[in-house]
């Protein structure tokens, strides 16, 4: 048998979604690195296919139907029977992610990456196989670098029957809208998926452990979104103790399937559809990473430091696959950093990115901003004599016209967290319309280390939400 002919790039990237993608872009595009990106799926991965993108088109969908709700009582003629066309939706929703498909690999070939489309492991530790996706057999390929960006995927848990519920990458398969549905997790991709179908009408069961869901966020918005969820009228069975079993009892789409969820504690549930959101895993199970050599934690993310390298010279991690804060731009921003680092100027070879401050939004209903510390992180931190919390609790102007019961259930809420003399803003915490795109400025602020007194010597923008931020006493 002929040797497989070994080919030699300046640098492998395995995986070409956010991280993979941002890094080999910068290595590439800016600094000419001989670039391959190894992939064995869609152009984009996660965010692209089956997370940030779809998601939010979902709950832009969704927010329409919100939108149609205010707009009768500003007083337009809306009609309650308002047909919505779910499978259309789906449709134009999916037109779109294959565009990003395409433009994600021209960008690549205009910055002369190229690409392999297939499965990659490491068979010696500087030199991969690729398992290709056409059929035509394998590939091997060898750098002085290689990055694994491989991301992760939603985990099923060890139930019997689990295989007939879906996870977050069905739940962008769904042609129908179910009419009842079940949701297990408490993250924030449970509250988001649970928010978008409850916002169209399915009647929305969520399975929870404790009282509250977003457990990782400030207390004060997991108090008022799991109240806010349970006032629009989703189930929320708290203190779960787990299914012994998920029975199907009819095979169809939407409406037509049919799902009997059996709890552990005997009580009985007949839905349409079942999303599993309980977490997620490093991609990591057939990379052959002990070939390579590489390090893993007990739960298989990829140990590395804060320049993103791992245990072996030469081979660096970054993105979901390392359990760091799993977000796109968090992926993008280190695999850029990283790509400045290897194939810079002499002045990026400490390039890094900083993982404090980031930012981040839940698309829940309302949305949720929160960058920083939450307020018992920062008690914690800094004790609870050097720490000083503002917060506000009000309705927008947008619900006015809104009969007084409809407003209770649609706050805004916002806390700022501050520590220290000069009162250093180190958490900032709100929900309630529009906060999602608030967030993003503020962020900047509190990157730069703004004080309570910066905020304040902000001129307000009026009317508006926002305006709080700078005016809370
Ligand atoms: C439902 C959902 C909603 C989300 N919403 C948001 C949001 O609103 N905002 C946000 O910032 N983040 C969001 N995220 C998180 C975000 O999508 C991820 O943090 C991000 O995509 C991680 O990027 P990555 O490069 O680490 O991995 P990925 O984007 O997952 O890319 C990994 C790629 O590697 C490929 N791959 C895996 N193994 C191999 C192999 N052996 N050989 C070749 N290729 C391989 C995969 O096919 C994939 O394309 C969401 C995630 C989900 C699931």
């Amino acid at each position: 048998m002929a040797p497989v002919e070994t080919k030699e790039y300046d640098y492998i990237v395995i995986g070409g979604g956010s991280g993979g993608s941002g890094s080999a872009r910068r290595a590439a595009g800016w600094y000419g690195a001989k670039t391959l990106i190894v992939e064995s799926g869609r152009a984009g991965g996660t965010c692209v296919n089956v997370g940030c993108v779809p998601k939010k088109m979902t709950w832009n969908f969704a927010s329409i139907n919100e939108n149609l709700h205010a707009g009768r009582h500003y007083g337009y003629d809306i009609p309650h029977d308002v047909k919505i066309d779910y499978t259309h939706f789906k449709r134009i929703r999916d037109a779109t992610i294959e565009r990003l498909n395409g433009s994600y690999e021209r960008n690549w070939n205009k910055e002369g990456i190229d690409l392999v489309h297939g499965r990659a492991r490491f068979v010696e530790p500087k030199t991969i196989e690729v398992t290709l996706n056409d059929g035509s057999g394998k590939a091997r390929y060898t750098a002085k670098h290689i990055l694994i960006a491989t991301g992760g995927h939603p985990i099923v848990p060890d139930v019997p029957g689990a295989e007939h519920g879906i996870t977050s990458d069905g739940f962008f398969e769904l042609e129908e809208l179910p009419r009842k549905w079940a949701v297990v997790g408490a993250g924030y991709i449970a509250v988001e998926l649970a928010g978008v179908l409850a916002a169209v009408g399915v009647e929305t069961h969520m399975f929870i452990r404790g009282d509250t869901f977003l457990r990782k966020f400030d207390p004060m918005i997991q108090e008022t979104m799991t109240q806010r969820y349970e006032a629009v009228g989703i189930h929320i069975h708290k203190g779960h103790k787990g299914f012994k079993e998920i029975q199907l009892l009819r095979d169809g789409k939407g409406a037509d399937k049919l799902l009997k969820l059996i709890g552990k504690d005997g009580d009985e549930l007949e839905v349409n559809e079942l999303l599993w959101a309980v977490g997620r895993a490093p991609a990591v199970e057939d990379l052959g990473l002990d070939v390579a050599g590489v390090k893993q934690t007990h739960t298989g993310h990829i140990i590395v430091d804060e320049y993103q390298n791992t245990s072996v010279d030469g081979i660096y991690a970054l993105g979901d696959v390392t359990g760091q804060v799993e977000l796109t731009p968090v992926a993008i921003a280190a695999g850029r950093q990283l790509g400045s680092r290897l194939f810079g100027p002499p002045e990026l070879k400490s390039s890094k990115l900083s993982y404090e401050n980031i930012p981040t939004v839940v698309f829940a209903h309302p949305e949720v901003g929160t960058v920083g510390l939450t307020e018992p992180q920062a008690r914690q931190k800094y004790g609870d004599d050097k720490v000083k919390v503002y917060q506000t609790r009000f309705t927008s102007m947008f619900y006015d016209p809104f009969p007084a019961e409809e407003k209770k259930k649609n706050p805004t809420q916002m806390k700022i967290v501050c520590a220290g003399p000069e009162e250093k803003v180190v958490g900032l915490h709100i929900l309630g319309l529009g906060v999602g795109e608030m967030l993003q400025g503020f962020g900047v602020a509190v990157k730069m280390g703004a004080t309570k007194q910066d905020f304040d010597s902000c001129v307000a923008i009026h009317p508006t939400s926002a305006e709080e931020l700078v005016t809370m006493r």
